[in-house]
């Protein structure tokens, strides 16, 4: 059954919105019941910075634990809850939140919304808000250093020199300059590694998008293969949804340059993993970098160091086993974020979206203005 809980006005304006940030200590001051927030998925690196934003405004409860639907009765009686890039907001974890727990806002951590069940937010008259852009070239930069890292075989010659090897045979990397950068996706992030590439190195730059942009500093192909077909280094910077799942599988690998290089820094699924590891394994690829990985949440973000060997095989994952077992891989566990500048624009576009959901709060106790299809960056649904 369609059920609205919240009757919105019409949305603001960006100015309007942008006021609100000044008005904020306002709402700090006044005598207006705090909201209670719940933070998932709470880590050290993150919790200060999240503190400084939130806990002036808000009532704040942190935990660590991810949301599953066995954590999902911690949000028991909180206004707001606000999550990171592997709890599960799917279907039965959006009903029970809404149906038993009360939640009533989600404010997302992250760009990336490929994990909520929006269809289920908007049933259950559930908020999504997110944070659409924070520091895009932080990333950027960590898909710059996957690239140079694989390049100069970084990861081997660390690893060598640490067991008193101090030789050079099987490190030769190639000159950046000239080569092919192919970006498919030049939305914020894309365009930054474009950027770098092109006037830091002296690259030829080649992009895919479905909405080509004027300050896109490549030349566009009209289709992907072209960009595929004639790249050195293929960087994947789409979203993940139903037309980008599994981007790369056999036919797209087949048509790239034999030896390129491919860099992942968007979602895991965009790869047909099965695929790029029989890629690898051909010399087709050459060499891959991936920061994220199609079944992450069952380990990214986890120490497993310290356990004991039955312990660490009931979270086994063999395909990311193969893949920290070949050479020519570098992993790295959804960090391309993690900057000092990136982490503070999320707590500070996070603190601003419950602020918002806090005055859409008041407004629908305040008068019956009708809802209304609601799509600014910020608000998922
Ligand atoms: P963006 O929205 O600015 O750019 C995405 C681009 O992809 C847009 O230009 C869009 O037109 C294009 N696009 C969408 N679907 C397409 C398709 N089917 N074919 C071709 N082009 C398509 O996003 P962004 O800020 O550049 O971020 C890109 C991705 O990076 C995000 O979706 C997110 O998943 C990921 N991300 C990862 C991290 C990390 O820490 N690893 C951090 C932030 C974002």
């Amino acid at each position: 059954q369609q059920r609205t809980l919240l009757r919105l006005k019409p949305q603001r304006s960006e100015n309007k919105r942008r006021s609100r940030a000044s008005n904020e200590r306002c709402y700090a001051s006044s005598n207006k019941k705090k909201l209670k927030v719940v933070v998932f998925s709470t880590s050290d690196y993150e919790r200060e910075i999240l503190e400084k934003q939130l806990n002036s405004h808000f009532h704040v409860t942190f935990l660590k634990p991810r949301l599953t639907i066995e954590t999902v009765d911690l949000a028991h009686g909180y206004d707001a809850m606000c999550c990171f890039v592997n709890d599960d907001l799917s279907t039965d974890v959006i009903e029970r939140l809404s149906e038993k727990c009360g939640v009533k806002m989600i404010a997302l951590r992250c760009a990336g919304f490929d994990k909520v069940d929006v269809e289920s937010c908007k049933k259950f008259g559930v908020l999504v808000y997110r944070v659409p852009m924070y520091d895009p070239l932080s990333i950027a930069e960590h898909a710059m250093a996957l690239i140079l890292a694989l390049n100069r075989k970084l990861m081997i010659s660390h690893s060598r020199v640490k067991s008193g090897n101090f030789t050079l045979d099987g490190l030769v990397g190639f000159s950046m300059r000239g080569k092919t950068l192919g970006v498919v996706g030049t939305g914020k992030i894309g365009r930054g590694l474009a950027n770098i590439c092109a006037n830091g190195f002296g690259m030829s730059v080649l992009g895919y998008d479905l909405k080509q942009k004027r300050e896109f500093v490549g030349q566009y192909c009209d289709d992907v293969e072209t960009v595929l077909k004639n790249s050195d280094i293929i960087s994947l910077h789409l979203p993940l949804n139903e037309h980008t799942k599994h981007f790369i599988a056999e036919k797209e690998i087949d048509s790239m340059k034999r030896g390129a290089m491919l860099i992942n820094t968007s979602r895991g699924g965009l790869l047909n993993i099965k695929d790029v590891i029989c890629g690898l394994r051909l010399g087709k690829l050459g060499s891959l970098g991936i920061d994220v990985y199609e079944s992450e949440e069952k380990i990214f973000f986890k120490d497993f160091s310290n356990l004991t060997v039955e312990e660490k095989m009931l979270y086994w994952d063999d395909t990311m086993a193969q893949l920290s077992s070949l050479p020519q891989v570098l992993v790295t566990p959804h960090q391309a974020f993690l900057t000092h500048e990136a982490l503070t624009e999320i707590a500070e576009c996070t603190k601003q979206n419950i602020l918002e959901f806090a005055e859409e709060l008041d407004d629908a106790e305040n008068d019956d203005a009708s809802r209304e299809d609601v799509s600014n960056t910020t608000r998922v649904c």
